[in-house]
């Protein structure tokens, strides 16, 4: 006879039938024949469980307030209340106490039909993303290509109002206990809450802390392109160096008891925080492009004061040797980001008293580790990015670099702190290879490119084939550039995607930076390929013949 591993009357924890979940359970009693153990959870409920579903109560640790020993149907309206099946609705073999009320089912029926939909509206999101996400992209286009006033006027205005509106419905929805559409709006805090003086002190240390390590004389000097009047402006590299400084800074505070759950607590009022730096920022930045020369402009820039303040006047605003848009490209945001993300790590293990973090929060904290240093170990690369080549130093880039990347790239770990999942190893391990798959693609393009701008000769790149153009460039028309266009965009799409599983799929919340990015990217590559097609004529057409595909070949 095959022995059993628990005894009747032993208190465990039992996993709910099609979730991650475990609750306590008394073991009534075993089947011998079908190896199922009858067992009852605090509400009164029975269910036959397999034994791989039972687990001894010294494999979990306590949590405060004792709420893991709580009872499924206790536990509604808790953060385990939206898991793709519910632990308070029983499946249809289970004897349910008679005390669930009607309320209560209408309720569970409706986040039912929610949650079962989740997998399904993903599915759908990726496949349709394209067509859906035209309108948006046409007016943004629109603003961004256009040199009609009013276009410009109503478009930009809506942008720079509503992105920090969205950011902080976001980030109060990921705050609520169950964020789902079906509990849109979240409460919204009284504004006086969301300023703390002392948060914007801190924010503003920050800064300053980073400006110290960009001025520090370590790292080489090299030469960006040439600009319009044929000089090439100097940028010391030593983004990896501020990273590895800040990090020891970090390491220091944390060693000395620095409680970094203050940043996790006053979350939105640090994002407010530099929003408000970032508005006066591009305020600066505006003003003093004023007075810059004509050939230190952007030639994204209209002569339109709304639109050039919203995408930049100056192309690389400098005070003495400080680049302003270079050091925010890489540094305040981006190494803030991986800073945030380890508070959220800290802030999971404190709220659900872990003594490891989850491996879904290890996934995304490594994965995104994984990108920044990438980007600070890289950082030469930025030299050729559009953002430093085409766009001025305005709004946009302020936003986008201050405030969006550190408070909405950080969103999965934020997520994960209130809405704990389970990540089985083997799912675990797809990610990571989705994750692998995703970083070959974007640095192996990345790379090319690069490598193939700064040295167009170099013997290492001799076995690609180019065409030549008319500005004397030539174009790549093999390698990872001849398999599709913008390789690297379809690479750095792959990665988002694997930053955002680890969150399962109980909400399309954790979801929202890959829709994001695919929209960006979107908009990104049609903006390219307008530019390149004004800037290399018929060598870009034929470059379109001999490389046909295209990421997303259904919008523009
Ligand atoms: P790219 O690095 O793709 O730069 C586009 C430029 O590359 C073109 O203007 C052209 O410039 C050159 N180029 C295009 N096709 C070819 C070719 N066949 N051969 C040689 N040169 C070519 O774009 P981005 O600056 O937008 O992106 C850089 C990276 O940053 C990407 O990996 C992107 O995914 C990532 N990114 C990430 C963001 C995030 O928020 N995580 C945001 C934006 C970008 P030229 O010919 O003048 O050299």
């Amino acid at each position: 006879m095959p022995s059993r591993k628990f005894a009747d009357g032993e208190v465990v924890r039992g996993r709910w039938p099609g979730s991650s979940l475990y609750y306590e359970v008394e073991i009534l009693s075993h089947d011998s024949t079908s190896q199922l153990y009858t067992v009852k959870y605090k509400d009164g409920t029975e269910l036959e469980l397999k034994e791989n579903d039972i687990k001894p109560l010294t494999s979990f640790r306590q949590r405060k307030g004792g709420s893991t020993s709580s009872s499924p149907s206790r536990r509604r309206g808790s953060r385990s209340r939206s898991r793709s099946r519910s632990p308070g609705r029983p499946p249809k073999s289970a004897r349910r106490s008679a005390s669930a009320s009607h309320q209560a089912n209408i309720k569970e029926a409706r986040r039912e039909v929610e949650v079962k939909l989740t997998p399904l509206v993903l599915v759908l999101v990726f496949i349709l993303i394209q067509p859906f996400v035209f309108p948006f992209m046409y007016v943004f286009t629109r603003i961004t290509c256009t040199s009609n006033v009013h276009e410009l006027f109503a478009g930009v205005f809506l942008i720079m109002f509503g992105l920090p509106v969205f950011l902080f419905l976001l980030l109060l929805m990921c705050k609520q206990k169950d964020p789902s559409l079906l509990n849109f709006p979240p409460p919204l805090p009284a504004l006086y809450e969301l300023w703390e003086t002392r948060v914007f002190g801190v924010y503003l240390l920050w800064f300053l802390i980073q400006v110290l390590f960009y001025l520090l004389p370590i790292g080489k000097v090299v030469e960006g392109t040439p600009l319009i009047d044929g000089r090439r402006l100097k940028y010391r590299l030593n983004g990896f160096y501020a990273f590895i400084l800040t990090s020891a800074v970090i390491g220091t505070s944390l060693f000395q008891g620095v409680e970094f759950h203050y940043v996790y607590s006053h979350f939105l009022q640090f994002a407010l925080g530099a929003t408000v730096f970032c508005v006066v920022l591009s305020v600066y930045l505006y003003m003093r492009s004023l007075k810059a020369p004509r050939n230190d402009l952007s030639p994204a820039s209209s002569g339109n004061a709304v639109y050039d303040f919203f995408i930049g006047r100056e192309l690389n605003p400098r005070i003495g040797t400080f680049d302003l848009k270079y050091f925010c490209e890489l540094r305040p945001g981006l190494i803030g980001w991986v800073v945030i993300n380890l508070v959220m790590l800290l802030a999971e293990m404190k709220i659900q008293d872990r003594a490891i973090p989850s491996l879904a929060m290890i996934l995304v904290n490594s994965f995104q580790l994984l990108y920044v240093v990438d980007a600070l170990w890289n950082e030469e690369a930025l030299l050729t990015t559009m953002d430093i080549i085409h766009d001025g130093f305005g709004f946009m880039l302020a936003f986008g670099d201050l405030v969006w990347v550190p408070f909405i790239y950080s969103f999965q770990a934020f997520y994960l702190v209130s809405h704990p999942n389970e990540v089985s190893w083997p799912m675990a391990s797809l990610i990571i290879v989705l994750k692998l798959c995703g970083y070959v693609i974007f640095r192996g393009a990345n790379s090319q490119k690069n490598a193939f701008r700064k040295n167009p000769s170099d013997p290492k790149l001799a076995h690609l084939k180019t065409i030549h153009t008319s500005t004397g460039k030539h174009l790549l028309v093999s390698g990872w550039w001849g398999f599709v266009r913008h390789p690297n965009y379809l690479g750095d799409l792959i990665m988002a995607l694997a930053w955002s599983l680890p969150c399962g799929f109980n909400h399309i919340l954790p979801y929202f930076y890959v829709i994001y990015f695919t929209m960006l990217l979107v908009h990104r590559e049609a903006r390219d390929e307008y530019h390149c097609k004004k800037k290399y004529g018929v060598a870009w057409e034929k470059y379109c013949q001999r490389v046909p595909y295209r990421i997303f070949p259904y919008i523009y």
